[in-house]
């Protein structure tokens, strides 16, 4: 370790040729310095965001802030590049109820946003569909339903209604490349090619007042997120959540943290595969949407207990929602 640093130091950064550089980054063999990595990762999000026409003049962009270390350099990242652009910022947080564990990253999330002055907006589950999350984890029947899709199917309808409410047409996440690519392999091994599609990063609007979700992040690696956070002072929760299930999720993340250790560069290449693969089944999918109601776009179908968008009559929040009340 203070090898590394050593090197480090005594290195001048490749970009600037000034400054004494803080990092490697292995998979391009560039030397960085202080202000020029905090610089490239700005400049990759706003690359991700005009590759993919994320962000339009004239929208309200509600960001998801969780506390944790991906929303918060999200939120920073946009309110640094879209200054004096013409769009809107407001910071939408969910409180899941969970004891111990989400008051401290609440207090996070409002200090954060008083310091840059960005409007939080929170809701929590109890307002919202009549439980917290400790609630919800005292009644579900565990064999049925794990903790973290539970959770995951909430939050996300949460997210919807927090950004209707503020008015705003775009919903940001702070999805990293090392996500996207988990994603990918959970997908893949559950034999789930439909989803593959679903995450090709055009933007789509959907929902009653037409949505967009975008994930400005998600060309950036999980690591070089963190050390953005701690060179810029962005305080974030490290705990970790008392109900996380031990999922593929993790196992995936390590084997790839391995794999990328052996060969810098490798998450990258796996994303930009990952990419062209979500493209393809996407515009396949589409295709047979297509035939299938002979040319004719399919009509949106609603969940008949919340009229919300569904693809099977009855949503995922309504079902789980009904699994827990007849538990308690
Ligand atoms: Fe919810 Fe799982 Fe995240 Fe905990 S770890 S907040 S249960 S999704
Ligand atoms: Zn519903």
């Amino acid at each position: 370790m203070h090898h590394e640093i050593h090197i480090l130091m005594s290195k001048e950064c490749s970009k600037c040729k000034k400054n004494p550089s803080i990092y490697l980054r292995q998979y391009s063999g560039e030397f960085l310095c202080k202000k020029c990595f905090l610089r490239s990762i700005e400049y990759k999000a706003k690359r991700t965001i005009s590759k993919y026409s994320m962000i339009r003049h004239g929208d309200t962009i509600a960001v998801a802030v969780s506390g944790g270390k991906d929303s918060l350099v999200l939120l920073n990242v946009l309110r640094n590049t879209l200054a004096n652009q013409g769009s809107q910022l407001v910071a939408i947080t969910v409180d899941e109820g969970i004891k111990g564990y989400r008051d401290e990253s609440l207090n996070i999330v409002k200090n954060f946003c008083a310091s840059i002055g960005v409007e939080n907006r929170i809701m929590s589950f109890s307002e919202l569909f009549g439980l917290s999350m400790d609630k919800a984890m005292e009644v579900r029947p565990s064999e049925k339903i794990s903790s973290c899709s539970m959770c995951g199917t909430f939050r996300r309808r949460a997210l919807d209604l927090l950004a209707e409410s503020c008015g705003a047409n775009v919903v940001a996440t702070g999805h990293n490349l090392d996500d996207y690519i988990q994603t990918f392999l959970i997908n893949l091994f559950a034999g789930d090619v439909e989803r593959i599609g679903w995450t090709y990063p055009e933007p789509v609007e959907y929902g009653i007042t037409d949505l967009r979700k975008i994930k400005p992040l998600m060309e950036i690696y999980e690591r070089e997120i963190v050390l953005y956070a701690i060179h810029t002072n962005i305080p974030f929760q490290s705990e970790e959540c008392p109900y996380k299930d031990e999922s593929i999720r993790s196992a995936f993340r390590n084997h790839l943290d391995n794999l990328e250790k052996i060969h810098p560069g490798i998450k990258y290449n796996a994303y930009s595969s990952i990419l062209k693969i979500a493209k393809k089944v996407k515009a396949a999918g589409s295709l047979k949407d297509l035939d299938l109601n002979h040319g004719v776009q399919q009509e949106h179908r609603r969940c008949i207990i919340c009229k919300r968008d569904s693809s099977n009559v009855i949503c995922s929040v309504c079902s789980t929602l009904d699994l827990l009340v007849k538990e308690t």
